[in-house]
């Protein structure tokens, strides 16, 4: 079972997979669709058309006994832990309730089995017997991923796990969470807005645009090289330690409205190499090197961009 892909294949042409202990980063403006793909490939909010497949199984349909079997195997840990957590309960008892709900470990193995969990992420013992709201809120995400961690998850996927948390905790809860994924050979999906810390983590990258992949490829190659002039905007606001800040691509406007997708290429409003075509035309996601795909009509199959 466990080393098989999870793929996706979902509405407007998205089609990803994660290998165990892979992580795939999902970027994007706000708006952009991410979290509704990482609720898609939990199989929270199913796909209109299209697939998805888990250990080369279709996901079951949502809230049969199936899905649930499966869903201790699939983790979320969203933005806001204290929305995620029971404030009536200790740390100790939210951490075992997973275990208790899916049967994991005998009773009486159960606290031992919470000692462990809060120790791989960094939690004390004497934490054990607080209320999350006694807790910073990067102990709290600390609890969450515990609490995510206790069923073996096989995939973990992370929807802007530390956007709300202090600037100064945000490393050391992304660190962990890498170190765990891959002690665990885990398959994340990392979701942000935040190009620095995708690109601190990720192992490749998907760029979202109004719904839609626009760009994949590694992490090392599409932050050296990215070929989608969306990527390429995106990439330029980020600063790379220990080079000359390079040419910056200012996007203009705010993303549209999905609802009223633009024709054509739907970033061509804000594009700043647009062509007549792209008003029109809809560039398809296609491979355009060794695993690497972009949609956009001026690059070509050549790993280069060529202007038509
Ligand atoms: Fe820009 Fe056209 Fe490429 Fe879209 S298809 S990103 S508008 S050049
Ligand atoms: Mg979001």
């Amino acid at each position: 079972m466990f080393g098989k892909a999870t793929s996706i294949r979902a509405v407007d042409g998205i089609d990803l997979t994660v290998m165990p202990g892979e992580t795939l980063g999902i970027v994007g403006e706000s708006g952009s669709g991410k979290s509704t793909l990482g609720r898609m490939l939990l199989g929270i909010d199913p796909p209109q058309s299209g697939k998805t497949v888990f250990e080369g199984q279709p996901m079951p349909k949502l809230g049969t006994p199936q899905w649930r079997a499966l869903r201790a195997k699939m983790q979320l840990v969203y933005q806001d832990p204290l929305a995620a957590l029971d404030r009536r309960l200790t740390i100790a008892e939210q951490i075992g309730e997973p275990l208790a709900i899916h049967n994991l470990v005998p009773k009486e193995h159960r606290a031992t089995r919470v000692a462990e969990l809060m120790s791989a992420v960094g939690l004390r013992p004497d934490q054990a017997d607080r209320y999350p709201h006694e807790l910073s809120g990067g102990q709290r995400q600390r609890v969450v991923i515990a609490r995510a961690l206790a069923s073996h998850p096989k995939l973990l996927v992370c929807d802007e796990p530390v956007s709300a948390l202090d600037v100064s905790i945000q490393a050391q809860v992304v660190n962990m969470l890498r170190d765990l994924q891959e002690k665990n050979g885990i398959a994340m999906v990392f979701i942000s807005h935040d190009l620095k810390v995708v690109r601190h983590i990720a192992d490749r990258v998907a760029v979202m645009y109004l719904g839609r992949i626009v760009e994949e490829a590694s992490s090392d190659v599409i932050f050296a090289k990215p070929l989608h002039p969306y990527t390429k905007a995106l990439v330029s606001s980020v600063p790379v330690p220990g080079t000359m800040l390079k040419s910056r691509t200012i996007l203009q406007g705010e993303p549209p409205n999905p609802a009223d997708r633009p024709s054509g290429c739907a970033f061509h409003p804000r594009c700043p190499v647009a062509i007549d075509l792209c008003r029109t035309g809809v560039p398809q996601l296609r491979h355009v090197a060794q695993g690497r795909t972009a949609a956009c009509h001026l690059v070509t199959g050549a790993d280069q961009p060529v202007v038509a």
